[in-house]
């Protein structure tokens, strides 16, 4: 499981957006903890995060919570242009970096 290398998802809302991909760690702002790991499609900045785009944990809950300090960081709705399920983020609730996939922090969420 640790040294399991991630591929990209690849389908229609990847391709919609240019077909370029990379793998964001998605931490809380406020303390800093990991939260998931993302694979972010296209340029633009962060407004939401597509449920079937969070790989680590694979399921996070209704409301994106961050477990250590409690803070809400984003809720739950259908994104309507897609109908797809997705976090909407509260603006600054969340730090990113890029990662590797070969780097993946399996750990999140444990
Ligand atoms: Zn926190």
């Amino acid at each position: 499981m640790k040294n399991r290398a991630l591929k990209f998802k690849n389908d229609r809302f990847k391709r919609v957006r240019g077909s370029y991909s990379r793998w964001l760690l998605i931490f809380c702002e406020k303390c800093k903890k990991p939260l998931l790991t993302y694979q972010k499609d296209g340029p633009g900045i962060l407004k939401r995060l597509y449920i079937d785009r969070i790989v680590n944990p694979e399921f996070y809950g209704k409301d994106l919570v961050c477990k250590k300090c409690k803070t809400l960081i984003g809720i739950r709705v259908i994104y309507q242009k897609e109908k797809r399920p997705a976090y909407r983020l509260f603006a600054g609730a969340i730090g990113k970096q890029i990662i590797n996939a070969d780097r993946m922090l399996w750990a999140i969420g444990r």
